[in-house]
């Protein structure tokens, strides 16, 4: 029997829900061919009826927010609480960029030293792919989606094989909100297509969110087909707790920076390094809170922390886990699965990781907290510094201008002071090293996929 790569498999129950069939390579080069030809017409269309379409759209994700919510906890496991925040975070997005965007989009004038006149415009460039993963399933998209539609570029969208419905109710989105056809495709192409989608000359631009594997796959065609990528891929944010007068309030951040969506952000605090002098009481306190945390049904509105989006990460997660603990760290909480069915798990606590094992310096990506004693400021900000991600951190300390210190001193694109990290419409998001290239969000978001195209007149 065809094994058919888009499903939905609840995470809740284990059972296959919905599947559907992906797209044959003819079908692909239709797509291409049609959001190519939506390129005329969107690019010339007017930057206020851009703003509309999107203006529109954030009215159906709004108006749409409880179904939207139940789509992901369905697909991915995501508490309804947490996914109806998501769509409304979705919506400020799109507003955001038809409101904000149409200035950061106006001619600069240029005031050229040697006379005469010089303006530079923001043109867009043509048809931009998007890969897309799981963790986030509408906002992963309107960051990428968003400044690009108000650009006038146009977009296929490959979403990740396992949240096939939140997929395709997103074009839904965009048609109801007049979108012309053509302009956002919702493609169930495979992985291993992606790379000649890449190689086909009308993609002018390609963007990633998702593992460094995928990145890599994704850059290296980029790069033979002389496009712009961009990637979002991984984190290890560090989670540095310096002298707090607050310690109480410290770990709620702690516990809310490593569990929400059950640990699976790239932004997730995932290792936390503490000063001495609060190490022990940290640890106990965090263990404490973490224990008392149990999985629940995302379609509660009471659970705050439900499955994972898949028994494979699960099964990855405790693979680490095991690993750690035979090479001697302690486990001081959770390290099992919860329940026969579904894929939940139990929030978990490791310290005393050293470099040989994989909980060190690999991608934790769900509710396994590792911490770290760190014996003063420079050697926080060494461990902080010692991975080979660079997304987001979070400083917790009491003295600002300490933290304005390791601020300045962690290779990272983000740091949050004495809160988590987060996503906000207007700032910019995006990663060092091995966590990516580009910046979406906020102005930034609009740099991208742009031709900054000179004007000149003597
Ligand atoms: P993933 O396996 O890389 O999947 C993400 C997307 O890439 C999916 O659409 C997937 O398609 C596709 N893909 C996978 N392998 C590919 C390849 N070789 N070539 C082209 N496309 C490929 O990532 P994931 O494990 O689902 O997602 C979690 C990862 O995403 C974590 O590392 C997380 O940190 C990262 N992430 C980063 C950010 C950020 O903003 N920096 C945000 C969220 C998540 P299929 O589903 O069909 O395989």
């Amino acid at each position: 029997e065809q094994q058919l790569p888009y499903k939905t498999t609840n995470p809740t129950t284990g059972l296959v829900e919905r599947e559907f069939l992906s797209l044959t390579p003819e079908e692909i080069k239709a797509s291409i061919a049609r959001a190519d030809d939506a390129f005329t017409s969107w690019s010339a269309a007017t930057i206020v009826e851009r703003s509309a379409v999107l203006l529109r759209a954030a009215s159906i994700y709004r108006s749409r927010e409880e179904e939207l919510a139940r789509i992901i906890a369905t697909e991915m496991g995501k508490p309804i609480r947490q996914g109806r925040g998501e769509v409304s975070f979705v919506a400020d997005i799109y507003e955001y960029y038809a409101t904000k965007g149409p200035a950061f989009l106006s001619d600069e004038d240029m005031r050229p030293a040697r006379g005469g006149e010089a303006v530079v415009s923001s043109a867009p460039l043509g048809v931009l792919l998007g890969v897309m993963p799981w963790n986030y399933p509408y906002y992963q998209v309107a960051r990428f989606a968003a400044p690009n539609l108000l650009l006038g570029n146009t977009i296929l969208l490959k979403h990740a094989s396992n949240c096939p419905q939140s997929a395709l109710v997103q074009e839904e989105i965009f048609r109801e909100a007049g979108l012309p056809d053509g302009a956002y495709i919702n493609m169930f192409a495979e992985s291993a297509d992606v790379e000649s989608i890449i190689a086909d000359p009308r993609i002018r631009g390609v963007s990633l969110t998702g593992s460094e594997r995928a990145g890599v796959a994704v850059a290296q065609a980029a790069g033979r087909a002389l496009v712009k990528c961009v990637l979002e891929l991984g984190g290890s944010d560090p989670f540095i707790v310096l002298d707090v007068d607050d310690l109480d309030a410290t770990i709620d951040a702690a516990v809310s920076g490593r569990m929400s969506n059950a640990g699976q952000a790239c932004t997730a605090a995932k290792r936390f390094i503490v000063i001495e002098a609060h190490y022990d009481a940290f640890v106990a306190g965090f263990g404490e809170r973490l224990a008392r945390m149990t999985p629940g049904d995302p379609l509660d509105m009471a659970t705050g922390f439900g499955p994972l989006a898949s028994l494979a990460g699960v099964t990855d997660l405790l693979e680490v886990v095991r690993d750690a603990t035979d090479k001697g760290a302690r486990l001081h909480t959770g390290g099992h699965r919860i329940g026969e069915q579904g894929s939940f798990m139990a929030a978990t606590l490791l310290t005393d990781v050293t470099p040989e094992m994989r909980a060190f310096d690999e991608e934790l990506f769900g509710p396994v907290a590792v911490v770290f004693k760190v014996s003063s400021v420079r050697k926080a900000i060494e461990a902080a510094n010692g991975s080979p991600f660079g997304l987001g951190s979070a400083v917790f300390a009491s003295d600002l201008s300490v933290a304005h210190t390791v601020a300045r001193a962690l290779d990272v694109g983000m740091v949050f002071i004495n809160e988590n990290t987060d996503s906000h419409v207007d700032l910019p998001f995006g990663g060092t090293k091995r966590s990516g290239l580009g910046r979406e969000l906020g102005r930034f978001g609009l740099d991208e996929f742009v031709n900054k195209k000179l004007i000149r007149t003597p």
